[in-house]
């Protein structure tokens, strides 16, 4: 096979073979060698040596390689430790750039397809996906009634329910670069957590490091996304709406990429001095000033329910409401 032929393959298995920028992406990381090691997964290190002639030593340092690359996962079987390539787009996107040794090209290169490429993309994913596979997190100390809030829509019980945390940098912002708000600040919970240690692609912290980092995020003006099932957390990643590969189409072409919360901002018109501060924390567009009354009003067709608004408002004047019943987030 020609050299660029094995990473034009290796696009393929991911479900990308008509892009032009991710065989170069996979051919920047992964040598000749190692790209025919990909291209012959699944299989144990065992099984690899075996079939190429070489010792499994030899084979297990490459597939280690590989996996703090984040190019390839691996899971225990009766066999032994069996390894893949990663699965598609988005697993290769997300490991890849957290390889600690990523040099600066490469997370050039991610940018480039960003630009190039995904928004394209990801239109045709808005058509094909039934339902966003994150949605958002409301900010947490600020939903009113507490009895309304379930336990896999409330960050601070996520955390505190949660078994190993580790932090990561947030691949967005590493790669993008256009805002200066925190990077390392993603969290990776349970298995996520432990993948991530195990990796090196992050560092374990406890509840809470974890719990300043959301207030951190959210002083910030950082959505709380997380998966987008019911008691399914595996991540709570904290996006920006300038460099997010996500809430830029959001904001800018309308994309369903990413769930609401089930709740909205009310205003209470008592308290609330227009002063306008929670304007420009919207950036979903969904607060507008009335001169005449000298208050803000919601659309809560536009609002996304994430919360942020309420940080900054200091009269109290904002609470959050369930909009949307518990069965909204897929099970
Ligand atoms: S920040 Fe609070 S007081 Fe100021 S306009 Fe918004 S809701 Fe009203
Ligand atoms: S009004 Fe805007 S900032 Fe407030 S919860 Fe809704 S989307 Fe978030």
């Amino acid at each position: 096979m020609a050299d660029e032929e094995r990473y034009h393959a290796l696009a393929e298995k991911i479900f990308m073979g008509n892009s032009d920028l991710i065989p170069s992406l996979f051919e920047m990381i992964a040598g000749l060698e190692e790209a025919d090691l990909l291209l012959a997964l699944p299989g144990t290190a065992k099984g690899m040596a075996e079939s190429y002639g070489k010792s499994e030593e030899e084979i297990q340092g490459m597939l280690d390689t590989l996996f703090r690359k984040g190019l390839v996962f691996k899971k225990e079987t009766p066999e032994g430790t069996l390894y893949r390539l990663c699965r598609d787009l988005m697993q290769f996107h997300d490991a890849s750039i957290l390889w600690p040794e990523a040099p600066r090209e490469y997370l050039d290169l991610w940018q480039r397809f960003m630009e190039e490429e995904w928004p394209a993309f990801s239109e045709i994913v808005d058509k094909i996906l039934p339902r966003p596979v994150a949605r958002i997190v409301p900010v947490g100390e600020t939903v009113g009634g507490r009895q309304q809030i379930l336990a896999y829509e409330d960050v601070r019980q996520m955390i505190e329910e949660s078994g190993t945390i580790a932090v990561t940098n947030c691949t967005c912002r590493l790669t993008a670069r256009k805002c200066d708000r925190p990077v390392e600040i993603c969290l990776q919970i349970g298995k996520a957590g432990e993948y991530t240690i195990d990796r090196g692609s992050g560092r374990e912290i406890d509840k809470e490091e974890a719990l300043a980092l959301l207030r951190k995020a959210e002083e910030a003006g950082l959505i709380h996304t997380t998966m987008n099932r019911a008691e399914d957390t595996h991540f709570i990643c904290n996006c920006c709406e300038d460099c997010c590969m996500t809430f830029p189409l959001i904001i800018n072409k309308k994309l369903h990429l990413c769930d609401p919360s089930r709740f909205t901002a009310r205003i209470d018109e008592e308290l609330c001095n227009g002063c306008g501060d929670c304007l420009e924390r919207c950036y979903f567009g969904a607060m507008v000033l009335n001169d005449e009354r000298e208050v803000v009003v919601v659309d809560e067709e536009e609002c996304m329910g994430c919360g942020l608004c309420q940080v900054v408002c200091s009269e109290g004047a904002i609470s959050m409401e369930v909009v949307r019943e518990e069965d909204f987030i897929p099970t």
